[in-house]
Formats: structure tokens, C-alpha cells, sequence
């Protein structure tokens, strides 16, 4: 007889009765703008940015790489899973990201976990940003490292705690540059400076700023010049750029050593040829077209406005990502439910996601939300929200 699951149903009721259980709802299509039962909806939960997981040169990119390659890369990168497309996508990536080098993973959360254990341990110092992705902190649970969380976009914060710690183990601090929560935005500068004046090394996860902020879509880091200042730029194919894997741009060291010692990097098959592909034919669309993240920022500054006259909070957002504050858990979800009804998927974000009494609906907007979608939507969301 196997082993009994009954802890099972017990911990899957524990969660319903708080109403924290998830399910996994299966879609005909992916995108911001989407058909269900034949039905159009405007998709607010994709990180499809710009539009470039259908996009036809990226589709043609990648299935070309699938008929030159094959399937899969077969093995792992250090044995001979390294093809010709994974060296031209990191120089690329370097190249795009203003660093010597570069190191594509197998998605982003394995990237930020691969770094992470690869550059702290049991002696050293991370501090991280309060709301930093869990990627991020399970990279620092794997590290050993000694953990301390600076108050959300805090430099004043972040330097009592760089004063406050002991001279001796490597220091590294890590933040997002645009925040998948809040939709708001690091401050950079300051934290680059506090990293050169306390000797602390420094990553920024542009996971939601690669194709949108920066001239030509080139991130956060790019914007404000502060390529020599931060020493890891990490970022996903994932999102803006419409397909999966992860990457950082760093100096040719750094990236020897994360080809050495990230389990994550080292362990694992590399990505298959089409996936490198169409992340090749993403940026190259991305670069010849020069402003999709910046047509997109825009709806987005007129999207918040919209909100805002109609008296909603939409927190500190200054991207694509806009949250919608309710506070009452039980309310976000009806609300929720009510665009849905309207042809609007957005979801609602509750604790322990964000902090009691702020339960919000979170949209993410892309280009395929059109300026009078967009215009539609703010009212709806209004009308769902009073
Ligand atoms: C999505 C995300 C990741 C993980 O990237 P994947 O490529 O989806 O694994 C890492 N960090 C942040 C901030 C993210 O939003």
C-alpha cells in the first residue's frame, strides 16, 4: 500500500478555507488580447510587453533555429550544449546591455538563483530591497548568506544597514529596477553610490524594464548610465521579449566565474536552439523598430491618468505595470470578477503577496491594449471598483 496522502487534503482545505487555494486555468491563446469561447478579452495579466511572442520575425527567427538545430541542445552548456545561437545571443545581450560580457540561463528565477549562491555565502552580506522577486530570495536562502532587507526603494534605510555591518565576508545588494508589484521604480543612482562608498557589489534584475525602459528597450541601467556602476544587470527573454530563459550582462570575470560555480548554470540542459531563436529575433525586432517601449510607456502615463481622475490609487506605478489599490481582500476579488464579466481579466493580488489591507488589482499593460481599449478599460475598472 502507498503512503497515506490525507496531509495532503488537509493542507489543500487549509488553503481554501482562507481562500488562498490557486488553480491553473488553461487558455486557447496567450497574449494582452485574447479570444475565450469565442469572446475577445483584453488580457491585463500577460508580460507579453511589446507584443513579440506572435510577432512574425520572431516566429520566423525561431523557426529557422528549430529546423537548423533540432529540438533540443541535448546536453548541458559546460559539456556540449553550447551552440553557435547561444554565443551570438550573449554577445548580443552584452552588447545591448553595455557590459563586456554576458550569460544567458535557463529562465530568469534560475539565473537570480545561479548568481546569487554563486556570489555570497555562509560569511557574507546580502541586502536586499523589501519587495524583491522570490527568485531572488530563494538565490539568497541557497547562499547561506547572511540576509538583511532594506525598507522598499529606502537608500537612507539601505545605508544604516550597510553602516551597521561587519567589516569582515564579501557585501552584495540587490533590487529590481522596475518592480513587479508596484510598477514603481528603483532608485538607482543612489544605490549604486551607497555600493561604491560601503564596497558592496551590486545586481539589478531588469526583468520588467528589458524591452520597455532605456533607449531602444536596453533597461533601467542603460537610461541612467550606469552600466560601470552596477556590476550585474540581470534580465528574462520571458517577458518583453515573448519567449523564456533568463540572462545577466557582467564583465568577462564575473562571467567565468558564474560558468564555474552556478549550480544552476552548470547543471542543467542547455535552452533549445528555437527558444534562443526567437529571443535572437525578438531583440532584433526590438532594435530595428527603436520606440515600442516608449509608445508603450505612454498609453501607460495616460492610462494612470485616466485612473486617477476617476479617483483610483494607483500607487507609485511609473510603468507598463499599474496597480489598482482596494485594500479589502474579499473586495479586490469581486471586483475581479466584475471586469471579467465586462471582457477584462485582471487579477487580483492579495496577502501575503502584498501587505494586509492593501489587496489590489494588478494590469499589465501591452501594445496590444490600442489607446481607445485602454480608454474603455479605465472605465470599466472604475465602474468595478466603486
Ligand atoms: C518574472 C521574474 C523573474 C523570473 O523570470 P522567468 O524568466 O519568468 O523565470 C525574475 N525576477 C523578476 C523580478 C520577475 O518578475
Amino acid at each position: 500500500m502507498i503512503f497515506s496522502e490525507k496531509w495532503i487534503d488537509e493542507e489543500l482545505t487549509r488553503l481554501g478555507q482562507k481562500s488562498l487555494e490557486r488553480r491553473l486555468t488553461a487558455y486557447g491563446e496567450a497574449g494582452g488580447k485574447i479570444s475565450i469561447d469565442g469572446r475577445i478579452f483584453l488580457n491585463f495579466s500577460s508580460n507579453d510587453y511589446l507584443g513579440l511572442s506572435g510577432h512574425p520575425e520572431v516566429v520566423w527567427a525561431s523557426r529557422r533555429h528549430l529546423e537548423s538545430y533540432g529540438c533540443g541542445a541535448t546536453a548541458s552548456r559546460l559539456v556540449s550544449g553550447t551552440l553557435h545561437p547561444h554565443v551570438e545571443l550573449e554577445e548580443k545581450l552584452a552588447a545591448i546591455k553595455g557590459y563586456e560580457a554576458a550569460l544567458v540561463f535557463g529562465s530568469g528565477f534560475l539565473a537570480n538563483v545561479g548568481i546569487i549562491a554563486s556570489l555570497a555565502g555562509r560569511n557574507d552580506h546580502i541586502f536586499a530591497d523589501k519587495l524583491v522577486h522570490a527568485s531572488i530570495i530563494d538565490g539568497i536562502s541557497l547562499s547561506r548568506a547572511n540576509l538583511k532587507r532594506f525598507r522598499h526603494n529606502d537608500p537612507d534605510h539601505l545605508e544604516s544597514l550597510l553602516r551597521g555591518c561587519p567589516a569582515s565576508g564579501r557585501r552584495l545588494i540587490v533590487t529590481e529596477s522596475v518592480f513587479s508589484m508596484d510598477g514603481d521604480i528603483a532608485p538607482l543612482a543612489e544605490i549604486a553610490s551607497l555600493s561604491n562608498r560601503y564596497g558592496a557589489m551590486t545586481l539589478v534584475d531588469e526583468a520588467h524594464a528589458t524591452g520597455v525602459f532605456g533607449p531602444r528597450g536596453r533597461g533601467l541601467i542603460r537610461e541612467c548610465g550606469l552600466e560601470g556602476a552596477i556590476n550585474l544587470s540581470m534580465g528574462t527573454l520571458s517577458k518583453a521579449l515573448g519567449g523564456y530563459g533568463g540572462f545577466v550582462a557582467c564583465s568577462r570575470r564575473m562571467r567565468d566565474l558564474l560558468v564555474n560555480r552556478a549550480r544552476a548554470f552548470i547543471y542543467t540542459t542547455a535552452l533549445p536552439p528555437s527558444v534562443i531563436g526567437s529571443a535572437l529575433g525578438a531583440l532584433g525586432v526590438v532594435e530595428k523598430a527603436g520606440d515600442l517601449g516608449a509608445e508603450l510607456l505612454g498609453r501607460a502615463t495616460v492610462f494612470r491618468k485616466r485612473l486617477r481622475d476617476r479617483g483610483l490609487d494607483v500607487l507609485g506605478s511609473q510603468s507598463q505595470i499599474v496597480p489598482v489599490l482596494i485594500g479589502d481582500n474579499v473586495a479586490a476579488l469581486a471586483a475581479a470578477q466584475r471586469l471579467k464579466t465586462r471582457g477584462i481579466l485582471a487579477v487580483a493580488i492579495r496577502p501575503p503577496t502584498v501587505p494586509e489591507g492593501t489587496a489590489r488589482l494588478r494590469l499589465s499593460l501591452t501594445l496590444d491594449h490600442t489607446d481607445h481599449d485602454l480608454e474603455w478599460a479605465a472605465e470599466e475598472i472604475a465602474g468595478a471598483c466603486r
